[in-house]
């Protein structure tokens, strides 16, 4: 019996994770592992899945189920336990155990965008759903203060009125947007900020990686900023799933 490894999610249509894979299976010789998408109406069908799959090794967890999964895993590590999802599940004996390793790729990522001291960066989220927790998490590791901004106002969370009437993206240096606008197919959508503020000492992150260069990204370069898209990141976290699965 092969090695099945897979994605769980709603909707999956176009998934990065199955070609990463059976690229990286290609590539590095790997036989007798194949990836499977596997789209779930409700997260109860994962048990069904586990039961009915006795090959799978891994999963990958996306949109909108990071989150929900948790009640189902037997463990979590510890890095899962700090961003409070899980993007990855490995499975072991029967067992299901989550981890997290978006918090991986986001942290290695932003790594090689920013100088070697950035002891003056402070951080700016834009967005406050999931992936913002594990870019949270990752400033904080980093001693890098931080602030988020959401639609919604909260404890610490700040709203879009509230940047456009201040000067915390002048201050800030580092934005990072874990808000879905301006992903394909609404290329023509960005986040609505002060983008007068930006100048060439800023840094610029968004989490999307499809297009390329997302009118966010477009915006800060023109004005000197160093950006970023969210496809290294991507790959880190495909990467770093692999390891956890065989480790
Ligand atoms: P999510 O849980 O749905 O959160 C996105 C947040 O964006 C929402 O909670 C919301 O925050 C904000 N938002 C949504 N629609 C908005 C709108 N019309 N205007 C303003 N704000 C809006 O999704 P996610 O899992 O965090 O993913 C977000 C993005 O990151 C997606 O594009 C995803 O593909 C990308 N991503 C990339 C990677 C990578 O490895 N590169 C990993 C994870 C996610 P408020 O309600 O607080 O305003």
């Amino acid at each position: 019996m092969g090695e099945l490894y897979g994605l769980i999610g709603y909707p999956i249509s176009h998934s990065f994770s199955k070609q990463y894979f059976e690229k990286k299976f290609k590539a590095e010789n790997i036989s007798g592992c194949s990836y499977q998408l596997f789209e779930l109406m409700q997260i109860q069908q994962i048990e069904e899945l586990i039961q009915s799959k006795a090959e799978l090794k891994g999963l990958n967890v996306t949109i909108p189920f990071k989150e929900t999964i948790i009640p189902y895993l037997d463990s979590m590590d510890e890095s899962a336990e700090k961003v409070g999802a899980v993007n990855v599940i490995k499975i072991e004996g029967g067992k299901l155990i989550g981890y997290n390793s978006d918090i991986y790729g986001f942290h290695n990522s932003l790594l090689k965008l920013l100088p070697s001291d950035f002891s003056e960066v402070s951080g700016i989220i834009l967005g406050n759903g999931g992936s913002a927790k594990a870019v949270r998490t990752v400033l904080n590791v980093l001693g890098i203060s931080n602030i988020t901004v959401s639609r919604k106002p909260s404890e610490n969370v700040i709203t879009y009125n509230d940047l456009a009437d201040s000067t915390q993206i002048e201050k800030a240096k580092l934005i990072v947007n874990t808000t879905p606008l301006g992903m394909t197919p609404n290329i023509e959508n960005y986040p609505d900020i002060p983008y007068d503020q930006v100048t060439s000492s800023h840094f610029l992150f968004d989490l999307i990686y499809n297009p390329t260069e997302t009118l966010f990204l477009k915006k800060g370069g023109e004005l000197g900023a160093q950006a970023k898209n969210g496809l290294e990141m991507l790959e880190l976290q495909a990467e770093r799933s692999w390891e956890i699965w065989n480790s």
